[in-house]
């Protein structure tokens, strides 16, 4: 059986894990805490939904689907709840998802946004309104851990508290990783899944790498009737698409909310996790305005990286008997099952998309 080391216990080097068990001896190596808040899937929630301009991304999210199903069953945990979303904002905006939604066979209503503003009390809507049901949220603590713990129970060593240094070639067309505490590990092949670390260990180790831009996002959490029964949101703000959207979503910690993408560049080793007071006081401004069903006065903040591509592509291929999950570009989470399931096609030898490739961008 070959031997595989992933680098990375986020969601998506526990989610290649647990793929890559069926075929292989895997280790994986996490340099926090099971659950730690240094990275960019921990918290209670992410918005899944397949609507997206995109084609391509709708067809990503339509396969993913069924595979958080798998994993429910996998590891007896509801996972994925379809409370439904609902977009709204300029008609060039709203359209084009509409669109690719209808194209694709996807169920989507346009509604009139006073007929929006009824069925969800909670929220205000802008000038053109489309509710899609195949969304909602992932409980995205309870995901990453599910993903190992049934990554576990087949067989791999999962690891925290392991800092991996370099990973450089080796004879035999092996790989070598080396910690920071000098343990040495000789794989067939290794996955790096280390987020808003690549810009430096995956630069370091495969050409390649598109510009990476880490920056540190500020979501808000705030108190609500319900949260649960929510649908999930997006509004976005501006014809362009220049312009930040804000998004939404019912957790089990209340009604969180944000802009996409806004915050500031950073170095995920060296940054200062404190809340950016204007940035909070900014997602409380567009509360009171849209998101009348929330309590505003008890808004909590909380810091996540995103890791994003000069396109908002993600980064997925191998050189060599190394390969990369990267730049996940703030909507990544949705998709990790396939993803974990690309890692393993990947190490594997066999071809993911293109678009995706090292050296595409
Ligand atoms: C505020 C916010 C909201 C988001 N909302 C959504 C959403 O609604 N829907 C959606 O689909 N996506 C969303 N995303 C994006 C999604 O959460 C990310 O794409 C996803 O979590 C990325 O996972 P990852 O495994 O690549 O990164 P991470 O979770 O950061 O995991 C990388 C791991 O690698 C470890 N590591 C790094 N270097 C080393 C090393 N040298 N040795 C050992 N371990 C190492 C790190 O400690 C970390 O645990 C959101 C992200 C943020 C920040």
């Amino acid at each position: 059986m070959r031997n595989v080391v992933v680098v990375g216990g986020g969601v998506m080097g526990s989610a290649a894990a647990r793929t890559l068990s069926r075929h292989a001896q895997v280790t994986l190596l996490e340099q926090f805490e099971p659950g730690h808040d240094r990275g960019s899937s921990h918290g209670s929630s992410r918005i899944f939904r397949l609507a997206y301009p995109d084609p391509f991304y709708v067809d990503l999210a339509a396969q993913a689907l069924p595979l958080w199903r798998e994993l429910e069953q996998e590891s007896g945990q509801e996972l994925l709840d379809l409370v439904g979303a609902v977009d709204h904002g300029p008609r060039e905006r709203v359209e084009p998802i509409e669109a690719a939604l209808r194209a694709a066979g996807r169920p989507c209503e346009v509604l009139h946004p006073p007929a929006a503003a009824e069925r969800w009390p909670g929220l205000r809507f802008d000038e053109h309104v489309l509710f899609h049901p195949e969304a909602g949220r992932v409980h995205a603590d309870r995901a990453t851990a599910a993903f190992q713990q049934v990554a576990a129970k087949s067989g791999v060593d999962v690891r925290h508290g392991v800092r991996v240094a370099s990973v450089t070639p080796a004879r035999h067309d092996r790989v070598e990783v080396v910690t920071d505490t000098g343990e040495v590990f000789v794989a067939d092949a290794v996955v790096l899944a280390v987020g808003g670390w690549a810009a430096d260990l995956v630069a370091r180790t495969v050409p390649g790498l598109p510009t990476l831009r880490v920056t540190q996002e500020q979501p808000v959490h705030f108190p609500a009737a319900d949260p649960l029964s929510w649908p999930s949101f997006l509004h976005y703000q501006g014809a362009t698409g220049s312009e930040p959207g804000a998004y939404g979503l019912g957790s089990v910690d209340g009604v969180k909310m944000g802009f996409h993408g806004v915050g500031p560049q950073v170095d995920p080793d060296h940054r200062d996790r404190t809340v950016d007071q204007a940035a909070l006081a900014q997602v409380v401004a567009y509360a009171e305005e849209w998101v009348p069903g929330v309590d505003t006065t008890r808004a909590v903040a909380s810091t996540c990286l995103y890791t994003l591509t000069p396109d908002h592509d993600f980064v997925l291929d191998r050189h060599g008997a190394i390969t990369v999950l990267a730049g996940f570009s703030g909507h990544g989470f949705k998709f990790a099952p396939l993803i974990g399931g690309l890692a393993a096609d990947l190490v594997a030898g066999r071809r993911v998309p293109q678009r995706f490739a090292l050296g595409a961008r």
